[in-house]
């Protein structure tokens, strides 16, 4: 049965991790390592069951090749969780259990923080091993992806707007961004920036104030958030919210923001594009968070960063493409762009070891 989902899936390698003393029950799921090593967060959740973290694991991994792949980066997927509540159950030996785990994967995986994690549990996991991202600056890593991911959303909206209005002022068009919490509120400033209309919504009132007070956005109650009368909807919150009772309230012409998973399934990927929405693929557009920590590889460089969230206006760009070539829609037109360079750069049958970085280089090759 698990092999069989495997083969479904695609996923090349499964590790259970386990350690009594430690407490430690964790999974490490690598789907695709053809461009480079696998590299995901990890995610520590009170998972209901096992089966349930494992499902996610499985799911999570899948997509971060897929995420990699359409931004064009020497990695592949992966992703671990800590079968654990975050709130009660950390502690340095879970986190260095988990660390000499990943080391014994010797760079196929490369972990760093998820739902969950902080930089602080990623500081015990990095005296174990190198295998590590998204820690603390003071290590070479890259601090608060969430700038840089708000960055990468911008550069998304302007393809999106020039696929769909042939012009990219930003200004001009008006919005409603769901989440205004550490992404949403970078964007809603971009946008304000620019001097546009931004409606805000969120569960939380104080972010909400904040973004009104501090950006001047208008702010709608959380279920309103889908009639308001504007051109671009952004969801910035959490995954699933465009489904087939919100889709029929949206009057934008184009969808495109940072929050994962925003479609809750296939058939409403296809409505959006019957309804002649755009839908800026979720994965394209938020890669920034991924980008950012690929970065730190080769020694953290803000400036290189900044340049790297640039090309998602071109990867956007050309999923709209692949889309009309052949005439689906965007969600599936992203899958294929990311099979597509899979597959090409598979048929080179070189080892990527060319492709993994230097610092990690003497670990990987066992030199
Ligand atoms: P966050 O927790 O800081 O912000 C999410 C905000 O959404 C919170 O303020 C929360 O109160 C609000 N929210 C939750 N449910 C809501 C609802 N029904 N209506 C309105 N608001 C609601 O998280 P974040 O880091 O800003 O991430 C936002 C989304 O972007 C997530 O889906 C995340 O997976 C995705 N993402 C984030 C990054 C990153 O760099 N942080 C990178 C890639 C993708």
């Amino acid at each position: 049965m698990l092999f069989q989902t495997l083969e479904s899936l695609g996923h090349e390698e499964v590790v259970f991790c386990h350690n009594k003393d430690a407490g430690l029950k964790a999974i490490i799921a690598i789907h695709n390592t053809v461009l480079g090593p696998a590299l995901g967060g990890l995610r520590m959740w009170p998972y209901g069951s096992e089966q349930e973290a494992l499902e996610d694991v499985l799911r999570l991994s899948r997509g971060m090749t897929y995420k990699a792949a359409v931004a064009g980066l020497n990695l592949g997927g992966g992703k671990a969780v800590i079968i654990g509540d975050p709130a009660k159950d950390k502690s340095e030996v879970l986190f260095r259990a988990f660390g000499r785990f990943v080391n014994s994967l010797n760079g196929r995986y490369i972990t760093a923080e998820d739902v969950g994690i902080d930089v602080n549990d990623m500081e015990y996991v990095l005296k174990e091993t190198e295998f590590v991202t998204g820690v603390h600056q003071v290590h070479g890593g890259s601090g608060d992806p969430s700038p840089f991911t708000a960055y990468g959303t911008l550069q998304g909206l302007l393809a999106s707007l020039s696929r769909k209005f042939g012009n990219e002022e930003v200004g001009k068009y008006s919005y409603a961004v769901q989440g205004v919490g550490h992404v949403g509120f970078e964007f809603c400033k971009l946008l304000r920036e620019h001097g546009a209309k931004v409606f805000v919504s969120d569960i939380n009132q104080k972010a909400v104030e904040r973004a009104v007070d501090e950006l001047g956005c208008v702010a709608v109650p959380p279920e309103d958030i889908y009639d308001c009368e504007v051109d671009v909807f952004s969801p910035c919150a959490l995954g699933a919210t465009i489904n087939e009772k919100t889709l029929p309230r949206l009057k934008a012409k184009i969808i495109c923001g940072a929050a994962n998973n925003q479609l809750a399934d296939d058939e409403t990927g296809f409505e959006v594009e019957r309804r002649g929405i755009l839908y800026a693929p979720d994965y394209a557009v938020n890669a920034g968070g991924l980008m950012n920590v690929s970065i730190e590889f080769d020694g953290y460089n803000r400036e290189r960063a900044m340049r790297m969230m640039r090309t998602i206006y071109y990867n956007v760009t050309k999923i709209f493409q692949i889309a009309a070539r052949d005439g689906i829609p965007t969600f599936k037109a992203a899958d294929r762009m990311a099979e597509e360079r899979i597959a090409a750069v598979g048929r080179l049958k070189l080892p990527h070891m060319g492709n993994v970085p230097p610092r990690f280089l003497g670990r990987v090759r066992g030199v």
